[in-house]
């Protein structure tokens, strides 16, 4: 695991071998800090809570982006905090609760689960965190799970995109609704207007304003050639596994199951 590390004033990523799944934290002055998507092993949930000692951090809330089980994980040495995220990425984390911990039992077996999965529903329709540190915006959309929430930063322009914007994984779709093609543009959409200077997927490798820019044309490029039947020239389907999640997606626009 990489230490945490600070990429610009008071904003915090450590990132794992697994899956390169990061672990942002945004400090609130007086010592205080949001732990968002803390991640993934218990080693590294150990290891994050030891360099927020060492950095006199402690946390004051945490934030799931959405509700899969690499987003949902806590630990005692976080502290009792509210845990917050959008109203359907809470219910869709109790309702899914048994399908959750299969995976992390699966992927990383040992975690505390009387802590696991258990979040704090934001007010509905709320699009600010309710906490003292900087403002944190709070974008909910439907791309890859229901209740999707990215954090924007505003005084640094730091989008936590959760899971899109990846310079790793194309564009994961949630085949289990309607219209998961439309549901991931449209949060395209709802990203590319904010002004973004700096973008740390949930995993993969931070990026600039510049590469914000590109990985929303390639995730653009990619959904296009999804929909037009095409196989898509994207660097990123040489990863075995994202193919074949891209050869489930092509089947689905074959068979008229999604558009
Ligand atoms: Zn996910």
């Amino acid at each position: 695991m990489e230490r945490l590390a600070e990429i610009t004033a008071g904003i915090f990523v450590a990132t794992t071998d697994l899956y390169t799944t990061t672990s942002t934290v945004v400090a609130a002055g007086e010592g205080g800090c949001l732990v968002i998507d803390p991640a993934v092993t218990v080693a590294d949930l150990a290891g994050l809570a030891a360099d927020l000692r060492a950095l006199s951090l402690t946390p004051l809330a945490g934030f799931a982006t959405h509700p899969h089980w690499d987003h949902v994980l806590w630990s005692t040495e976080l502290g009792d905090v509210p845990r917050y995220a959008s109203v359907a990425a809470a219910a869709t984390a109790e309702r899914e609760r048994a399908r959750l911990i299969e995976g992390v039992g699966q992927e990383a077996p040992g975690h505390d689960l009387e802590l696991f999965g258990r979040l704090t529903a934001l007010a509905e329709g709320a699009d600010t965190l309710p906490w003292t540190g900087p403002a944190a915006q709070i974008v909910t959309h439907r791309a890859h799970a229901p209740g999707h929430s990215a954090v924007f930063l505003p005084e640094s322009g730091t989008l936590v995109a959760g899971d899109m914007c990846s310079d790793i994984e194309i564009p994961l779709l949630d085949l289990e609704q309607t219209d998961p093609v439309g549901d991931y543009l449209a949060a395209l959409d709802l990203l590319r207007a904010l002004p973004v200077r700096c973008v740390i997927p949930g995993h993969g490798g931070i990026g600039d304003a510049a590469e914000f820019r590109r990985r929303i044309e390639a995730d653009l490029a990619y959904l296009d050639g999804l929909r037009a039947g095409r196989d898509p020239a994207d660097p990123r389907l040489a990863t075995e596994w994202l193919a074949a999640e891209h050869a489930r997606y092509a089947a689905a626009i074959q068979a008229g199951q999604i558009a």
